[in-house]
C-alpha cells in the first residue's frame, strides 16, 4: 500500500523521534554518553541551584524504594555534601546503566544535555529528508507536530540545533510522556483534544508497530517508519514508508 493513497485533507502530521525523525543512534551514543559523562561535573557545578537540589531529593526517594528490591544497589549515604554527591552520582549511574526512566533523571538528563547544546557541544541530528519535508508539508498548510519520550526541552534543543538551520519554527506543538505513555491509545485522543482536532485529522508516523497500533485504535490515520526496512513482514497490513520523501510529496 503505498502512502500516497492517503486523504489530502489530513493536515496534521504527528511525528515521533526516535528512529522516524532521527537516528536511534544518536540517543543511544551521544545523548545518554554525554549525560553519563557529564553528570559528576555538571551537578559539582551546580548542586546549589534549588532545582538540582529538588532533583537530587526526589532521586534520593527513588532509592529509597530501589534499595529494597536491588541488594546490589550502593549505599547512599547523606552524611556530608561529598558523600551526598558522590551517592546521587553512583545512583544516576546506576538508574542509566538499567535505561530506567525515571522524571528526575530526565530532567537531570536534559539539563545536562541543555548545556551541551548552548556550548555547542552538541547537535541535534535528523535524517537528510526530515528538512525539505517539513519546508514541503508547511507549504501544503499541513500542521507539524512531535510526540517523543523524551523531555519537550530536549525535542526543541534537538530541533533547534539540526546542521541544516533551525526547524522549530516549522513545529507547531511539542508533547512528551507528560501526556501519557506513548502506547497508550487515550494519549493520542488527547494530543488530538489539546489541538481542538478529532483523531482522524492526524497522520501520526513512527517506527514502532504498538505506538502506530495505539494511534490507530485513536482513529488517528497511521504510517510506520521503517527507514531501514527492519520490519519487511508488516508491510502487508501498514501503510510503511521508507523516507519522508514518500509522505505527502509535491504533486
Ligand atoms: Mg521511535
Amino acid at each position: 500500500m503505498s502512502p500516497l493513497t492517503f486523504d489530502i485533507q489530513i493536515n496534521i502530521i504527528l511525528l515521533d523521534i526516535e528512529g522516524t525523525t532521527t537516528p536511534v543512534d544518536f540517543v543511544y551514543k551521544t545523548l545518554f554518553p554525554y549525560a553519563s559523562n557529564r553528570i559528576e561535573s555538571f551537578l559539582r557545578e551546580h548542586i546549589k541551584e534549588p532545582e538540582i537540589l529538588s532533583i537530587i531529593e526526589q532521586l534520593y526517594r527513588h532509592y529509597q524504594i530501589d534499595k529494597v528490591q536491588e541488594t546490589q544497589l550502593q549505599h547512599w549515604t547523606n552524611e556530608t555534601y561529598e558523600s551526598r554527591l558522590h551517592s546521587a552520582i553512583v545512583y544516576c549511574q546506576w538508574l542509566m546503566s538499567k535505561d530506567i526512566k525515571y522524571t528526575a533523571l530526565k530532567s537531570l538528563q536534559g539539563k545536562i544535555w541543555e548545556e551541551g547544546y548552548n556550548k555547542g557541544a552538541l547537535r541535534g541530528i535528523v535524517y537528510p529528508d526530515v528538512p525539505p519535508a517539513f519546508e514541503r508539508w508547511r507549504q501544503q498548510k499541513r500542521e507539524i507536530c512531535i510526540y517523543s519520550s523524551g523531555s519537550i526541552l530536549a525535542q526543541k534543543l534537538l530541533f533547534n540545533t539540526v546542521s541544516s538551520g533551525d526547524l522549530t519554527p516549522h513545529i507547531a506543538a511539542f508533547f512528551d510522556t507528560g501526556i501519557g505513555h506513548k502506547t497508550s491509545t487515550e494519549s493520542y485522543r488527547k494530543i488530538a483534544q489539546s489541538r481542538a482536532r478529532n483523531p482522524s485529522d492526524f497522520l501520526f508516523v513512527s517506527d514502532s508497530m504498538k505506538e502506530v497500533q495505539a494511534a490507530h485504535d485513536a482513529t488517528m490515520h497511521t504510517i510506520l517508519c521503517n527507514r531501514d526496512l527492519r520490519v519487511p513482514e508488516l508491510s502487508k497490513e501498514r501503510a510503511v514508508a521508507q523516507s519522508f520523501d514518500e509522505i505527502f510529496p509535491d504533486k
